[in-house]
């Protein structure tokens, strides 16, 4: 029976969760599939391993899930993505249905508001052709926003606590066998063997799902596919009493379905000529309110070889302004702000091989938790047939 308990700051705990192994501690040390990472791309792919009645274990060296999957909006984006990605997206959406009771997370199925204030981005709406293009009066009887011109309802979107989902999925999968090895560090593998920090673990295939550490573990294989280093940096406020997750202008200028409209290049030298600002910064705003925690406000994004870990209070400031403006207020009662450092990978999904019985996955970009849950039962599927 699961026992966990969310707790008030949307962080699960779980009886022995986070534990290493104690020194000399007897374990389990041959499995079929070994997975490195419990982000949302590892548990991904453990879950499709276990599904299928492989012995798996996630090697993770923190205590609990804390990369990029925890520090995001949550925003499960199933139509904000074109051609394999969409498919991807709506496999994912699948999964994360079919999880959601068992692992016990939070998962709100009513879809992503998108809000234009200026004719291009409604331009850029209706462009994508996906989704029910709104009046600017649908929109304000949808989510307290000022300046709606019109908008867009993207009804198979969904949203989630990434905060919350991580840990309880982790936990889920631990209560249904899937071993857990955390704060154990991967070192490096060679075919059939993984070296940990804890000893060496047997596996047939092992999977490294590291996110953003890609670079340092398999600098050769990440420099062939581009990987870099994206800092984004978010903040999270008190609700302002938002149903929906909400997307806006500057969003449409990073979202492939968007990029792919006739009217992005008006949209794009819209925002170069009036707001380089949010270019500079690559700022996309989003906005995805979790109840009982708050708004979670995104992002400011960079690509850097060298994420510098401090922040630029100038990022905070615009969206702090953009935010405000969006929702009338005169005060945004910001309660926690932070940066994320995660994998930018071009084409946004990354599957390859790096030795025999050694893989790399990976996904990255602003709705790459959205496809995360379907890469994982890809390369299953791979490894093991359909
Ligand atoms: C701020 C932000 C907001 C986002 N918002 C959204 C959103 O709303 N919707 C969406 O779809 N996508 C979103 N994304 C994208 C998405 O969240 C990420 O791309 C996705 O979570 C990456 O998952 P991951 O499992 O690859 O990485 P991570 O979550 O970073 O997991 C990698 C794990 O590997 C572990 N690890 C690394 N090296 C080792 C090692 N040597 N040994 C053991 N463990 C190791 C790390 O500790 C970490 O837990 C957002 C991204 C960011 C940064």
């Amino acid at each position: 029976m699961n026992t966990w308990q969310t707790r008030r700051d949307g962080l699960v705990k779980w009886p022995g969760y986070g534990r290493g192994p104690a020194y000399g501690e007897r374990v389990n040390n041959a499995y079929d599939v070994a997975v490195v990472g419990a982000g949302i791309v590892g548990l991904g792919h453990a879950a499709a391993a276990h599904a299928r009645g492989l012995r798996t274990v996630v090697v993770e060296r923190s205590p609990r899930a804390r990369g990029a999957t925890v520090r995001g909006s949550g925003h499960v984006g199933t139509t904000l993505q074109v051609d394999a990605h969409r498919a991807l997206a709506a496999r994912t959406r699948e999964l994360f249905l079919s999880y959601a009771p068992r692992a016990r997370f939070w998962l709100a199925r009513r879809g992503t508001l998108a809000v234009a204030t200026a004719d291009d981005e409604l331009e850029v709406l209706r462009g994508a052709g996906t989704g029910r293009i709104l009046s600017g009066r649908e929109v304000t009887d949808l989510a307290p926003v000022a300046g709606a011109i019109g908008g867009a309802l993207y009804r198979d979107d969904m949203q989630l606590n990434p905060r919350e989902m991580a840990p309880a999925f982790a936990a889920w999968l631990a209560a249904e066998g899937v071993d857990f090895r955390w704060r154990t560090t991967a070192l490096g593998a060679d075919p059939g063997s993984l070296a940990t920090s804890r000893g060496d673990i047997r596996a047939d295939n092992i999977v490294f799902c590291v996110g953003v550490d890609l670079e340092s573990l398999w600098p050769d294989l990440a420099a062939r596919h581009g990987v870099r280093r994206r800092a984004t940096d978010m903040m999270l406020a008190t609700g302002v009493g938002l149903e929906f997750p909400v997307i806006t202008g500057s969003t449409m200028l990073r979202h492939e379905v968007f990029r792919e409209t006739p009217a992005h290049a008006d949209l794009l030298s819209r925002f170069e000529r009036e707001r380089p600002d949010i270019i500079d910064l690559g700022v996309g705003q989003t906005y995805a309110e979790v109840s009982g925690l708050g708004v979670l406000i995104g992002a400011a994004h960079r690509d850097e070889d060298d994420a510098w870990p401090f922040q630029e209070e100038v990022a905070f400031d615009v969206l702090s302004r953009e935010a405000r403006r969006l929702f009338g207020q005169k005060r945004l009662d910001v309660r926690q702000r932070w940066r994320a450092v995660a994998a930018a990978v071009p084409g946004d999904t990354l599957r390859a091989r790096a030795g025999d019985g050694i893989h790399v996955s990976a996904a990255g970009g602003d709705s790459a938790m959205s496809m995360g849950l379907a890469l994982g039962e890809t390369v299953l599927a791979d490894l093991y047939g359909p």
